[in-house]
């Protein structure tokens, strides 16, 4: 196994990339901004921030991303995505502008803006077996949700009453929450430890 620091693209095209480059500079990982296609190739492992992920989807189209991106998921690039991020890694959504599009890789449905907008902002205290004590603090921003999830795909963290906000399927990791916001990386360590099981 390689000893040299993964190198992590974050996605960006929009969204809290700033964020996610600082938690992953603070685990060890060596971080590169992707926007185009061949800057894929250099990368370990790629993170779809928060954002809006109709304006991802447009502008991944735009910058010839999508298909790239889709190809690097089908051939087993870890990737993790919060909240837009999310929506962008799933097979299915709901609500989804006009034509948006998804690049795909979670045989899941995820509901856009499950909360509505009279609570479109909200924190609580998750539990997440796979990552033990403490409870992640978890801050959900116009937050989507994953309504159903195919065999395979791993529940990580529920609300309360049930509601899906993290999972897993292979190399993919999606949060309906930012862990970029509040000094949690045990998401985003967890995420690094499928990077290195690839490499
Ligand atoms: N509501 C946004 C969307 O649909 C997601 C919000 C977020 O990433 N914080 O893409």
């Amino acid at each position: 196994m390689s000893t040299r620091r993964p190198h992590i693209g974050v996605l960006s095209l929009q969204g809290d990339v700033r964020e996610h480059a600082r938690v992953l500079t603070d685990l060890g990982a060596d971080v590169e901004l992707v926007r185009r296609p061949a800057e894929l190739a250099a990368i370990d492992g790629l993170v779809i921030p928060g954002g809006e992920s109709s304006v991802i989807d447009k502008l991944s189209r735009a910058f010839g991303m999508r298909e790239p991106v889709r190809d690097a998921i089908a051939a087993g690039m870890p990737m993790y995505g919060t909240c837009a991020g999310l929506i962008l890694l799933a097979d299915r959504i709901t609500d989804g502008i006009e034509g948006q599009q998804t690049f795909g890789g979670l045989d899941v449905t995820v509901q856009r803006n499950a909360f509505g907008s009279q609570v479109d902002s909200f924190e609580t205290d998750l539990d997440v077996p796979v990552l033990g004590d403490p409870a992640v603090h978890a801050v959900f921003i116009r937050a989507p949700l994953v309504l159903e999830s195919a065999e395979g795909v791993e529940t990580l963290a529920s609300l309360e009453d049930g509601r899906v906000v993290a999972v897993r399927q292979g190399a993919l990791l999606g949060t309906s929450f930012h862990p970029e916001v509040t000094g949690e990386h045990r998401f985003h360590e967890l995420f690094l430890e499928s990077v290195r099981a690839v490499r």
